[in-house]
């Protein structure tokens, strides 16, 4: 393409739009109660906390704090539909509530979008269009493994391994309720759901849809609160199975709490995936490619694409079109469409980026930041960037979940192989080149659980997703996600 003068501007076409805030109503609550044995129930210590809206600061509802009774009471109720309906029932019927369950997901997909980015802070744009239906397309894929678990395992006689307690985190609350639920329930088990604190509206919306579906009381019990209620689920004797997605430090605690009892254990846990890219790769994909793995959802993503490694040669080009990207990305309101990048999901969690920013600009990195205005109230971060970084500085090696990228470059492939592999997670990492031989023999020598070759973030129920090293253990999705849900 003939280069003119015009097109080298450095400055980037910033189009202002019109604010498009979501107006579709939605049914919030003041208050949510706990969900055991099928009915909503007040907890019994009689507390409640708030859980906010990360976007304003302000509360949005009540949520039930489950004390231990509580707790009990949920996994008794798990163990009764287990032993008494659930378990027993011929595996098409299981399967004919799981499609329910996904119909009814997708009926109401507009209205759990909404609340899930009112709760949380992610855009619209992506609980919309991401989120939910992933998370129908779990329930649809799950539902029909239910009567064919006897081809998952040819040869085999898979069987259901009794009561799950899951415990998921607040970066995309509905899909991991997701990813936790529909492979439990294919299998035969019941379940015991904890929310994150900061994220629980939407799990009590599909405990109604749960009973909308006439799914047996029991069979899913969803009790809400912060880490002591986790805790009381994890170390509950009624519990066969637990899952659990979160911080790597809580979930060394879970091991340590599990270990010599008969509970089957899976943790998915922290990243620093990095994205690799070679001089020969399409360098405008790159770019979105970059920009989507590293500021999707605020960077509140385990997989994200945090560290960057550019090869050297085309390092100043790429960095330079990544800021004027960058300059032009919406942060605000998570209800309107327009917005790129919402707000952060809680105040403890900025402050824990803000602090992990402040350590790399005081160990010498370069920092860089857009000029855009930030909404007054609420948790905000501005999507920035890190350069000069070295591998020992503590930006290219702790997990930040929070939009900021850390720079780095590489000169040959074993550079990028060895680089890419210096961390103690393994989660995901993605490869940029025009060449496919180097995609695969890249892929080969990456430590990680999945690799993304010329794209990121992209998730399909149909594909395992799980980690190496200290990003844990265990597969969820596909096939594979059946496993930890089965005994052979
Ligand atoms: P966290 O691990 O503390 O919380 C995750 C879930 O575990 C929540 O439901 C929480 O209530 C529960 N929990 C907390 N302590 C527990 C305990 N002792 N026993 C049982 N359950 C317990 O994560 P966080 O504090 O919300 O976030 C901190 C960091 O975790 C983030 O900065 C990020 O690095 C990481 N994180 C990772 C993921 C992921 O998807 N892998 C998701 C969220 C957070
Ligand atoms: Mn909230």
């Amino acid at each position: 393409m003939a280069k003119s003068k015009k097109k080298k501007s450095k400055s980037p076409v910033t189009l202002d739009f019109a604010p498009a805030p979501e107006s579709t109503p939605v049914p919030l609550r003041k208050q949510y109660d706990l969900f055991i044995d099928g009915d909503f129930v007040a907890p019994s210590g009689g507390s409640y906390f708030r859980s906010v809206n990360p976007a304003t600061g302000k509360p949005l509802a009540r949520i039930a704090k489950a004390e231990d009774a509580d707790v009990d009471a949920a996994v008794k109720a798990a163990r009764e539909a287990y032993e008494n309906g659930w378990q027993p029932m011929p595996s098409l019927e299981r399967g004919k509530y799981l499609f329910r369950i996904a119909r009814l997901i997708q009926e109401k997909s507009r209205e759990l979008a909404i609340l899930e980015s009112m709760d949380g802070g992610k855009p619209i744009r992506e609980s919309r269009d991401f989120d939910l239906p992933l998370v129908a397309a779990h329930f649809f894929h799950y539902a029909g493994w239910a009567d064919k678990l006897s081809y998952a395992f040819p040869g085999k006689n898979p069987k259901s391994v009794g009561v799950a307690g899951q415990v998921i985190p607040w970066n995309f609350p509905l899909l991991m309720a997701a990813w936790k639920i529909a492979p439990a329930l294919a299998c035969g088990n019941t379940v015991v759901l904890k929310p994150a604190e900061t994220t629980s509206i939407t799990a009590m919306h599909l405990a109604e849809i749960f009973q909308e579906a006439g799914l047996p009381p029991g069979v899913v019990n969803i009790v809400t609160g912060a880490g002591d209620t986790g805790a009381a689920l994890i170390e509950h004797e009624g519990i066969d199975k637990i899952a659990f997605t979160g911080s790597t430090s809580v979930g060394k605690k879970i091991a340590e709490s599990v270990a010599g009892t008969r509970k089957k254990l899976t943790l998915e846990l922290g990243g620093k995936a990095a994205n690799i890219v070679f001089d020969d790769a399409p360098i405008e994909e790159a770019v979105e490619g970059v920009i989507n793995g590293i500021f999707f959802n605020q960077g509140h993503v385990c997989c994200a694409g945090s560290r960057l490694l550019v090869q050297e040669s085309i390092h100043d080009e790429f960095v330079a079109r990544l800021k004027r990207r960058i300059d032009t990305l919406i942060v605000g309101d998570p209800l309107d469409k327009n917005t790129d990048i919402g707000a952060i999901n809680s105040k403890a969690q900025l402050k824990r980026v803000q602090k992990l920013v402040d350590s790399g600009i005081a160990e010498g990195a370069e920092f860089y930041e857009p000029k855009c205005p930030l909404p007054e109230n609420g948790f905000w971060f501005r999507p920035s960037l890190f350069t000069n970084v070295s591998a020992s500085h503590s930006v290219a090696k702790e997990e930040i979940f929070g939009p900021v990228l850390s720079v780095m470059t590489f000169r040959t492939p074993a550079e990028a192989v060895q680089r890419a592999n210096n961390t103690c997670y393994g989660l995901s990492a993605g490869i940029w080149t025009d060449k496919g031989s180097k995609i695969l023999a890249m892929a080969d020598q990456l430590k990680a659980g999945v690799v993304w070759a010329n794209t990121y973030n992209k998730f399909d129920p149909a594909s395992p997703f799980g980690g190496y090293k200290e990003s844990g253990f265990g597969r969820e999705g596909g096939l594979h996600g059946l496993l930890p849900y089965v005994s052979l």
